[in-house]
C-alpha cells in the first residue's frame, strides 16, 4: 500500500532544499504527499537551530504529534536537520516517541532508515562528526553534500528552483551555530553545479537561486584553475532558456569586485544582493566576531552602489545582542537609515548553546529592552522600505509570475472561487530585483515573465496592472531593493529566514 509522507520545514533556503530532496527521494520509493500528519504513515520535522524560538516551535509540534504516535505505534517520526545535529540524543531524551535524528550532513541515509524503522529497527540517531572531534578534513568528509536530481514534479514550482553551491561555514561568528551544525565550509565541484542547472532548464525551470552559507565565498580549484562565485554566474548566463540567476547568502567581506562587475555585467543575474550587516557599532561587530568593521561594510556598499545604482541590497541585524548599549544600538538604527535597505530580516539575540557568545558572553540585554530596540528598528526599516517602492509606483517592471496571491489562495480555499486557468485572480511574482508585485490576471500565465505597470505601494509589496499582452517588452526600469520570501516547502508551508551570512 502506498505509504504518505508529511513533512514541516523551519529555517532558511538550505532547509527548504534538503526537504525538497528528502521528499523526491522518498517519492522515487513510491511516497506520496499527506494531507495533515493525521493522514500520514510519516511526520519528519525539518529543523533549525539559528534561534531557540525554532527549536521551541519543533518541540511544541513534537508535543502535538505524540497523542498520534499513541494512536498509532506504527507511525514513523523523524527530526531532520540542524536542530538533530546539534541535540542528537537529546531530542529522544526530550521526546522519546521519534524514531529517527538525522542531522544535515546524513539526509542521503533517511530512505533506508525509514524503511529500518518500518522493519523493526527501532529508533536511529544518524549525525555528522562535532565540529570538534576531529580533523577539518575528518569532519568535513562526515558531513556529506545532499543534491541528488529532483523530478520536476517534485518541486514546490517547476519553473523556479534552489541549486546548492556549497555547505557549512568556516566563519564563526560568534552568535551563530552554523558551523557547528553544517560542519566545514565545502564548495561543489563546478561542473555538477552547471549540470544541475542545465538539467533544471531542460525541465522547465527558468528562475535558479544559487545557496550557499556564504554563497560569494565559493571557491572550487581543480588543475591550477580556481572558480570563483563570479565564474560560475558567467556559466549559467550562457545557458539557453534560463531567464533569472539569484544568490544568497553573502558575506559583506566576500563582496569582491569581480562578483559586483558580474552582476553588473550579466543580464540575467538578479540585481538582488542580500548581504547582512548584522549590526552598526564596530564594538559590537567585534563583539560579534563579524571579521569586518562598520567601515569596511560601507566601502564594500559603496563599490556596490557605484557599480549598480538601483541594486537591491537587503541585511540581517540582530538586536539586543551581549552588552548592546543605547549608543550601540543607535548606531546600528543610523545604519538602517542612511543605507535604506531595501528590506531586513530583523531579529532578537537568541544566545545559541555551543557558540562563543554563548560560551564566554552573558546575554545581559532585558527581554523588553530587546523588543523594543526591535520595534525601533523594524520601524525604520519599514519607512525606507515604503519610500522604496512608492519611488517605483508609475514604473512599468518584468515580473516573474510565482502564483496566486496569499490574499486569493486563502479566499479561494474558504469560498470556493472560480479557480479555473481562465479567471482573473490576485497573483503574486517578483521584479528582476525581488520586488514582490501583486495584480489580477488570469492564472495561465503562472511561470511566465509579464509586464505590470506599477499603481500603488506599500512597505512589503507593491501592485499594478497588466500590461497589454503582446505590447512590446520594455527594458526594466531602474529600481531599488528587496527581501527574500522564503518558497513553500513540500508540505506547503513556508521557511522562516534567509540563510545567515
Ligand atoms: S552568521 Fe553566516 S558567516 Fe557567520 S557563522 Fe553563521 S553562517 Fe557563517
Amino acid at each position: 500500500m502506498t505509504k504518505r509522507l508529511w513533512i514541516d520545514t523551519v529555517g532558511c533556503q538550505m532547509n527548504v532544499l534538503d526537504s525538497e530532496l528528502v521528499v523526491a527521494a522518498l517519492r522515487r520509493q513510491g511516497w506520496q504527499m499527506a494531507q495533515s500528519p493525521a493522514d500520514a504513515d510519516a511526520v519528519f520535522y525539518n529543523t533549525c537551530s539559528v534561534r531557540q524560538h525554532a527549536e521551541d516551535k519543533v518541540y511544541s509540534a513534537l508535543g502535538r504529534v505524540r497523542a498520534e504516535k499513541a494512536k498509532r505505534p506504527e507511525l514513523v517520526v523523524g527530526v531532520l536537520g540542524c536542530m538533530a545535529q546539534k541535540d542528537q540524543e537529546l531530542v529522544r531524551k526530550r521526546a522519546p516517541w521519534v524514531d529517527l535524528v538525522v542531522g544535515p550532513g546524513q539526509l542521503h541515509r533517511v530512505p533506508a532508515l525509514i524503511d529500518g524503522v518500518l522493519a523493526g529497527s527501532g529508533p536511529m540517531i544518524e549525525v555528522s562528526l562535532d565540529r570538534a572531534a576531529g580533523s577539518r578534513e575528518s569532519v568535513a568528509r562526515s558531513f556529506e553534500s545532499y543534491d541528488p536530481d529532483r523530478d520536476p514534479e517534485m518541486r514546490p514550482t517547476p519553473f523556479q528552483a534552489f541549486v546548492r553551491t556549497q555547505t557549512g561555514c568556516d566563519k564563526f561568528c560568534a552568535f551563530c551555530v552554523v558551523p557547528r551544525v553544517r560542519g566545514p565550509e565545502q564548495a561543489r565541484p563546478p561542473a555538477a553545479i552547471l549540470a544541475e542547472a542545465r538539467k533544471l532548464v531542460d525541465e522547465g525551470c527558468r528562475e535558479i537561486t544559487l545557496i550557499g552559507q556564504t554563497v560569494n565565498s565559493y571557491r572550487w580549484s581543480e588543475e591550477g584553475r580556481t572558480t570563483r562565485l563570479s565564474d560560475l554566474l558567467v556559466d549559467l548566463d550562457a545557458i539557453d532558456g534560463l531567464d533569472r540567476i539569484r544568490f544568497v547568502t553573502n558575506y559583506p567581506r566576500d563582496m569582491t569586485d569581480d562578483l559586483i562587475h558580474a552582476v553588473r555585467d550579466l543580464p540575467k543575474v538578479c540585481h538582488y544582493l542580500h548581504v547582512p550587516a548584522q549590526h552598526g557599532s564596530d564594538d559590537v561587530l567585534k563583539r560579534m566576531k563579524r571579521g569586518y568593521t562598520i567601515g569596511e561594510y560601507l566601502e564594500m556598499h559603496g563599490r556596490l552602489m557605484e557599480a549598480i545604482p538601483h541594486a537591491a541590497v537587503t541585511s540581517d541585524f540582530i538586536v539586543g545582542f551581549c552588552g548592546e548599549t543605547d549608543d550601540e544600538f543607535g548606531l546600528m538604527l543610523d545604519l538602517v537609515q542612511n543605507l535604506r535597505f531595501k528590506n531586513s530580516f530583523i531579529f532578537k539575540y537568541s544566545p545559541r548553546p555551543g557558540t562563543k557568545a554563548f560560551q564566554r558572553q552573558p546575554d545581559d540585554v532585558p527581554e523588553a529592552v530587546k523588543k523594543e530596540r526591535h520595534r525601533l528598528l523594524l520601524e525604520a526599516q519599514t519607512e525606507a522600505s515604503l519610500s522604496g517602492n512608492v519611488a517605483m509606483v508609475g514604473t512599468r517592471q518584468k515580473v516573474l509570475v510565482e502564483g496566486i496571491s496569499r490574499r486569493d489562495e486563502k479566499q479561494l480555499t474558504r469560498d470556493g472561487l472560480d479557480g479555473s486557468s481562465e479567471t482573473d485572480l490576485q497573483l503574486s511574482g517578483r521584479t528582476m530585483c525581488d520586488r514582490i508585485v501583486v495584480f489580477d490576471a488570469p492564472q495561465r500565465l503562472i511561470g511566465r515573465i509579464v509586464d505590470v505597470d506599477i499603481l500603488a505601494a506599500g512597505p512589503w509589496a507593491v501592485s499594478g496592472t497588466l500590461a497589454l499582452e503582446g505590447s512590446p517588452q520594455e527594458p526594466a526600469l531602474d529600481e531599488p531593493l528587496v527581501h527574500s520570501i522564503a518558497m513553500p516547502t513540500p508540505s506547503g508551508k513556508q521557511a522562516g529566514h534567509a540563510n545567515p551570512a
